[in-house]
């Protein structure tokens, strides 16, 4: 059985988690306060996914970036390469919360969508 220590971070209670697991099952949790915390512990073993978020360039009158964030969640390795190529996109207002900024970036069927309103 293997061993990682992770931070479930499900809550900002931040639990340090102990986890045992043989390949992608997970055998053994310690450190949990809750139930959240093993259905985080199983899921960062097998997938580990977060929501991408970051800024890009927008031409406006009140702000120079936008803040964005994927419209599904993002294998963790995925990441960098993913927020690199967000950088290369330039909006320009007005833009509403929810609009689609990219689809399919780099062809991996994560969309791009602003998180925010502006109107100018
Ligand atoms: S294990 Fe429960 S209490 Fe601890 S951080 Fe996760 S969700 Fe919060």
């Amino acid at each position: 059985m293997k061993t990682r220590y992770l931070t479930c971070i499900i809550c900002p209670a931040g639990c340090r988690l102990k986890v045992g697991y043989q390949g992608k099952e997970v055998v053994k949790v310690a450190g949990n306060k809750c139930k959240k915390g093993l259905k985080f512990a199983a899921e960062e073993i097998v997938n580990p996914v977060r929501i991408l978020t970051t800024t890009i360039a927008i031409k406006s009158e009140k702000i120079c970036r936008l803040p964005v964030r994927s419209k599904q969640p993002v294998h963790r390795d995925k990441i960098p390469v993913l927020v690199k190529e967000a950088k290369r996109i330039k909006a320009r207002a007005p833009v509403r919360q929810g609009d689609y900024l990219a689809r399919d970036l780099l062809g991996t069927g994560i969309d791009l969508i602003s998180s925010c309103t502006v109107d100018s």
